[in-house]
């Protein structure tokens, strides 16, 4: 007799799909109106084999909802100088709606520069500091795309947020701080009380028995155990992790920062690896873009 998981899963493929169709429709209309589809570049420096494939499935997924994209390969020996000057090229572009400088960036590059240099109309993965500032204060602009894409995936599930203790493990610029901020504004998803833990906090996995929900976001495969997690939690994976696995065909497995066969028995909601934050944050990318057409 098989037993059914008492979980259910946040599935980022399936919530991905449905948002892709509704920016399907609003390519066209954008296409319809000024004559020319929404249009995304995405810079990729150097020949690091992970980017090329993020890169890659950012381009496909403008191919499949319609929009235009631009791979735009740098080698790996160019200059800071140059790469800013590439950027403002891009900020002039008129057939360009927006785009993305994959990260991480070669040693030689501040990519501070880079994210600065990114006309704020134009950085459509949010990164730039008026985005950020204005997500703060609530006011409109590109939210950063994986925090934005857990948002919406909590909105597509209807999962219950205010007055719920979140308890967020990272705090880097691009998932966990803008993450923190989304979970506590006054909005739905929203309105929770947010815990930020960081390398420097103090008994962790005290802090996340106590959390309703729990987003992992330090990039350390299956840190967080079955021990660490309360019944009955909403459990967000975001870490994504490469292990080799001679197993498989490709000779890897992905896992996340979550041991999802400890944890996942636990929680009410549960996002995996793979398939459950990853194909959200292209899906914010793609909405991002699309409201750069519009506004
Ligand atoms: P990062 O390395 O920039 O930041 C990690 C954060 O975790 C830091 O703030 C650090 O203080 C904290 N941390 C590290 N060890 C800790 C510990 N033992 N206890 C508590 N906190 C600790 O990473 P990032 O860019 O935020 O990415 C986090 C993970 O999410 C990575 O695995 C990355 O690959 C993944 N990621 C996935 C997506 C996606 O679309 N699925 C997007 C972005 C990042």
């Amino acid at each position: 007799m098989s037993v059914l998981p008492t979980y259910q899963v946040l599935d980022g493929k399936r919530c991905g799909d449905a948002l892709r169709a509704d920016i399907a429709k609003g390519a066209l209309e954008v296409r319809s109106k000024r004559g020319r589809a929404p249009h995304l570049a995405a810079v990729l420096v150097g020949s690091d084999g992970a980017s090329r494939t993020y890169v890659e499935a950012k381009v496909k997924a403008c191919e499949e909802v319609g929009f235009r994209s631009s791979l735009i390969v740098l080698p790996e020996t160019i200059t800071e100088d140059d790469l800013l000057h590439r950027v403002k090229q891009l900020n002039k572009d008129k057939e360009l709606d927006g785009f993305i400088v994959q990260l991480p960036l070669p040693d030689h590059i501040d990519a501070d520069k880079v994210t600065l240099a990114i006309a704020p109309e134009k950085d459509v993965d949010g990164f730039h500091p008026e985005n950020i500032g204005r997500m703060v204060l609530g006011l409109p602009g590109f939210l950063p795309a994986t925090p934005s894409g857990i948002v919406e995936l909590l909105r597509h599930y209807h999962v219950e947020t205010a007055g719920k203790h979140c308890v967020v493990i990272g705090r880097s610029h691009i998932v966990g701080t803008p993450m923190s901020i989304l979970m506590s504004r006054n909005a739905y998803p929203g309105n929770c009380t947010v815990t930020l833990a960081h390398s420097r906090t103090m008994d962790l996995p005290a802090l996340t028995r106590e959390a309703d929900i729990l987003i992992a976001a330090l990039g350390k495969p299956e840190f967080v155990t079955g021990a660490m997690v309360r019944e009955g939690a909403v459990v967000v994976d975001v870490g994504i992790h490469r292990i080799a696995d001679a197993s498989r065909k490709s000779g890897f497995r992905l896992v996340g920062d979550v041991k999802f066969d400890e944890v996942a028995p636990k929680c009410s909601w549960i996002a995996p690896v793979p398939g459950g934050v990853g194909p959200m944050t292209i899906t914010s990318l793609l909405l991002n873009t699309l409201k750069a057409c519009t506004h």
